[in-house]
């Protein structure tokens, strides 16, 4: 019986060693590029000229307003 508990101890020696000394744990890299957001694109209101973010603007159709004031009076005062 004690050949075969030296080898069960063999066994689990040789694959202690395998996985931390021969199998070097190679070190995760974290470094995710999810700092900084792509720029905004700057967009000139169709109505008064102001360049304001493309999120902070409205677009109708292929124009693009400030507000969504100035897109209504550049497109024309339809309801009052
Ligand atoms: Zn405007």
């Amino acid at each position: 019986m004690g050949r075969l508990l030296i080898l069960i101890l063999l066994v689990v020696a040789a694959w202690y060693f395998f996985k931390y000394v021969a199998g070097p744990s190679k070190g995760r890299r974290s470094d995710r590029d999810d700092a900084v957001p792509a720029q905004e694109q700057m967009l000139a209101c169709g109505y008064c000229g102001l360049h304001v973010p493309e999120s902070e603007g409205i677009r109708i159709g292929d124009a693009f307003y400030c507000c969504e004031a100035h897109g209504r009076q550049a497109n024309g005062p339809h309801d009052g």
